[in-house]
């Protein structure tokens, strides 16, 4: 291989040209049925999700925002309410909160896993019961914890933290495909989990996507009324609703890719192993995997003090990286300065200035992956 050959750093379109006969003859499929919007291929998609994740019921909407913020509303997340969440996340999770026009509350992350700190959880929602609310924001309804990276958050813990307090629990799936902890999928723990399948997720579509899984029939109901205009039948709105539809075609084109979804996630794990092998011996902190998990590595993140040097050195051998993400959301400029605050984030905005993604996807060979993994060790001499 080149030693200048490029390594991207995500590549939706490898995805498809690993499946590209069975996508493309899925495509004219629909093409030829005539039927564009949710339809059978959709039902069909949600029942072999549903069934793949161990739940009863997935429900198709059109983007992991829309899934976040429908999953909400379905739990009764209105105005005046708030929401426990974390601050080291797409911008999406925080947005869905504040769309349902409720107050999003961030508590801090745990330093290894990267994920929700459930003392620091407790703490938040001991603050809140002891009347450290701003004026007019009501007693936390839910909990909103998200399985960054693919790693499960510690979700035991915050199930036990959220039966106590009353609390409903959404988990933000995202970033978690397949992702388990004690033989559980994520998605499965919480009383809703919302799924991106944005194209370069795990699972993700030819353009967006996105997927609510529950096991209670009435929020399962409550999200389908949501999706499309508040109808169980055609023309009558029995709430008020929106549109967040899932298009047939991309619903075709999924059950193609979730066949291979496991063999996928098995090829990032073990490119994580050549990682954590090669990389074992070095200064770099290598990611955390907590006991009875198995991680689907959607971004194998390495943390270091010289974050900026050692992106810029990869980049200059054709080596794509990402921060995900580089600025916490409560300090950035749509949020900062305006989000209630229970519990500091000391460990969030510590992370944010250190934290690299290096290149992880199922296509990548593994030659490239231990290019990728010759190349720090290269950088990591030069720093001793
Ligand atoms: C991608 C993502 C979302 C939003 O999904 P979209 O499909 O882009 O709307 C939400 N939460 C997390 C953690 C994500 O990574």
């Amino acid at each position: 291989m080149s030693e200048y050959q490029r390594v991207l750093s995500a590549d939706p379109g490898a995805n498809y040209r690993a499946h590209k006969q069975e996508i493309d003859a899925a495509i004219q499929r629909v093409l030829d049925g005539g039927w564009y919007i949710l339809g059978q291929e959709v039902a069909d998609f949600e029942t072999e999700f549903a069934t793949w994740n161990g739940n009863a019921t997935a429900i198709g909407v059109a983007n992991g925002t829309d899934a976040l913020e429908l999953a909400l509303r379905a739990c009764g997340v209105g105005a005046g309410d708030s929401v426990l969440t974390v601050s080291n996340t797409a911008v999406a999770t925080v947005a869905a909160i504040e769309l349902c026009g409720a107050t999003p509350l961030c508590v801090d992350v745990q330093p290894g896993t990267y994920s929700m700190d459930p003392e620091s959880l407790e703490h938040a929602l001991k603050a809140a019961r002891s009347g450290k609310l701003p004026a007019g924001v009501r007693f936390p309804k839910a909990v909103l914890p998200v399985h960054l990276y693919g790693h499960p958050v510690d979700m035991p813990e915050v199930m036990e933290i959220a039966e106590r307090y009353g609390l409903m629990v959404i988990e933000d799936c995202a970033q978690a495909h397949g992702a388990e902890l004690h033989g559980r999928r994520v998605g499965t723990w919480g009383h809703v989990g919302a799924f991106s399948l944005y194209p370069t997720k795990n699972l993700g579509a030819l353009g967006d996507g996105g997927l609510i899984v529950t096991d209670d029939p009435k929020l399962a109901d409550q999200v389908r009324l949501l999706r499309q205009y508040g109808w169980r039948e055609r023309y009558i709105s029995l709430i008020p609703g929106g549109n967040s539809r899932l298009d047939t075609l991309q619903a075709a084109i999924l059950r193609v890719k979730l066949r291979y979804l496991n063999g996928e996630n098995e090829r990032r794990r073990r490119h994580a192993e050549v990682y954590h092998r090669l990389l074992a011996s070095t200064h770099l902190k290598l990611p955390v995997t907590r006991p009875g998990a198995v991680d689907v590595y959607h971004q194998y993140v390495i943390s270091t003090e010289d974050r900026e040097d050692l992106q810029m050195f990869l980049s200059a051998k054709g080596i794509s990286t990402q921060v995900l993400y580089p600025v916490p959301i409560h300090l950035q400029p749509a949020y900062r300065g305006r989000l209630p605050r229970l519990v500091g984030l000391e460990t969030t905005e510590r992370l944010a200035g250190t934290i690299l993604s290096l290149p992880v996807y199922a296509e990548l060979e593994e030659a490239q992956v231990r290019r990728v993994a010759e190349e720090i060790l290269r950088w990591v001499e030069q720093h001793v």
